[in-house]
């Protein structure tokens, strides 16, 4: 499995950086976001280390289908099967700031269209 000794979200996967898991399956880890931006935010990453969602879903197409099936399993177990928001931020200039796969879970207050 590939990884990155500088990855945050690698040292999350790894136990090495403490976070509030959630959800974890064979592929993936889901945890709670440090700066939560709605009553749910959850972050669901694949185990091995991909630099975006494309890149993922060239390499272990698996693995992206599972982000977002754990992703609705969480909203489900949160009480927001039915309206949930998921993100990709893909590039800093669109707010990725961590390079290591990850879907934003987003439940539990109104979502306004389109986004900042
Ligand atoms: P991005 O901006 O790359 O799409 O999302 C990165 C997310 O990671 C941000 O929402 C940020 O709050 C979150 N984050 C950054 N550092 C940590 C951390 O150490 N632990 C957790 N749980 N979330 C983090
Ligand atoms: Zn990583």
């Amino acid at each position: 499995m590939t990884t990155d000794a500088d990855c945050l979200f690698c040292k999350i996967v790894a136990g090495d950086v403490t976070a509030d898991l959630v959800h974890v399956t064979e592929r993936t880890v889901a945890f709670r976001d440090l700066n939560p931006q709605a009553p749910t935010h959850v972050l669901v990453v694949p185990r091995a280390h991909h630099a975006n969602a494309a890149e993922l879903a060239a390499g272990d197409p698996v693995a992206c289908a599972e982000l977002v099936s754990t992703a609705a399993a969480v909203a489900v177990a949160e009480g927001y099967g039915g309206d949930y928001r998921l993100v990709f931020n893909t590039g800093g200039g669109a707010g990725q700031t961590v390079f290591h796969t990850h879907l934003h879970l987003l439940a539990g207050r109104p979502m306004t269209w389109p986004p900042g």
